[in-house]
């Protein structure tokens, strides 16, 4: 057993790791000209992980939510600041006390951005946001847009139209391409015919777009990303795009979960089967009596325990509930034991809750 004060489950942060990865991709894209907002949102914006991306090259520090601006202000992080998801009408107030930079779809909210930034004697720079088929935020109508862009050149004294932006893969799972970006520069170009200058800034996306970048495929236009997952954890690119990123570290995050019981076991549950914890029917698979071990770790901490990925030969997440993981460790041949500790690489889904988590410890090294 392993005699240690560590509290678990602990989320082990290598701060190294991560600023190689931010490194290598500031560089990367700014050999095209193509400046980095660094999502920190992903990590519910711990500030000393935050700080990274700043001392990393990030130009931005973005996130989607305020709290975490917040956080990285008071710690003592220099922004400039960018709100990336757009505000509700009610955060204005704090949106304009906390960040410099915002992305924006909806005129009434412009304008009162502008209201505000008198009322608070600043200026305030935005991105308006181009809908070009992912169906979340973002003008669908480009008349409408460019309508709007020059509302906010003409009319709006505080409020600085940067650029312009999109947002791929995110609800309508569409694949960021050089067409697509194509398209983002045309409206990019009548918006510039619209208010009779270039707009500074075009926003091609995140991570997804990164690919672009990699594949050395990015239109030239495209000037700025939002990225965070390609950065944190480096992991869809691989797994997903089936790209080789070697050049970047995947276990920059480790998550250290302690054994609280090991048994042999039926596979089968026994008696009357019913619903699980959360009102799920569940199917089991008969396999026999093997050995079981427990963790306490829960869905509480990480979700969907099932996303987790053990470091450990020959384990099996069986699931769990709020505040267990089942783990099948029948083969297994480590001779593991009640105390030990258990390491897993995270995705973006576990990384959010498991940073959410006051249960959870987090410990940069
Ligand atoms: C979350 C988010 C990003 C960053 O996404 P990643 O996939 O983590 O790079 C960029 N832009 C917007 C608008 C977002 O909401």
């Amino acid at each position: 057993m392993e005699h240690t004060t560590n509290q678990y489950p602990l989320l082990e942060i290598d701060l190294k790791k991560l600023r190689n990865n931010i490194e290598q991709v500031v560089n990367r894209c700014s050999k095209v000209g193509i400046e980095v907002a660094g999502v920190i949102k992903g990590f519910n914006g711990i500030p000393q992980v935050s700080e990274q991306f700043k001392l990393g090259g990030c130009r931005y520090i973005a996130s989607s939510r305020l709290e975490q601006i917040e956080d990285a202000k008071n710690y003592g992080i220099e922004g400039p600041f960018m709100l990336i998801r757009i505000p509700m009408p009610t955060e204005i107030p704090r949106l304009v006390s906390l960040a410099e930079y915002s992305l924006q779809s909806e005129i009434s909210v412009i304008d009162a951005l502008n209201e505000e930034c008198i009322r608070q004697n600043k200026k305030h720079s935005i991105i308006l946001m181009a809908d070009m088929g992912d169906l979340r935020e973002g003008f669908w109508d480009k008349d409408e847009m460019a309508k709007a862009a020059l509302h906010i050149e003409k009319d709006l004294e505080n409020v600085h139209l940067l650029g312009i932006g999109t947002n791929l893969g995110c609800y309508g799972s569409i694949k960021p391409t050089p067409e697509k970006m194509n398209e983002l520069i045309e409206v990019a170009e009548k918006i510039e015919d619209t208010i009779g200058r270039q707009l500074e800034v075009i926003s091609g996306g995140a991570t997804s777009s990164f690919t672009m970048v990699h594949d050395g495929t990015m239109p030239k236009r495209i000037n700025h990303l939002r990225i965070g997952e390609g950065i944190i954890l480096a992991y869809d690119l691989q797994k997903d795009w089936g790209y080789d990123m070697s050049y970047l570290n995947m276990d920059a995050f480790t998550l250290k979960a302690q054994i609280i019981e090991v048994k042999d076991k039926p596979t089968y549950p026994v008696g009357e089967i019913f619903i699980d914890a959360f009102g799920n029917v569940c199917e089991y698979e008969d396999r026999g009596i093997r050995r079981r071990a427990l963790l306490g770790l829960g869905k509480l901490d990480a979700c969907d325990l099932t996303k987790l990925l053990p470091r450990t030969e020959n384990i099996e997440i069986l699931g769990g509930s709020s505040d267990h993981t089942i783990i099948d460790v029948e083969d297994n041949t480590d001779n593991l034991q009640v105390g030990d500790i258990l390491e897993f690489d995270i995705c973006y889904t576990t990384m959010l809750f498991l940073t959410n988590s006051k249960n959870v410890n987090t410990q940069c090294i």
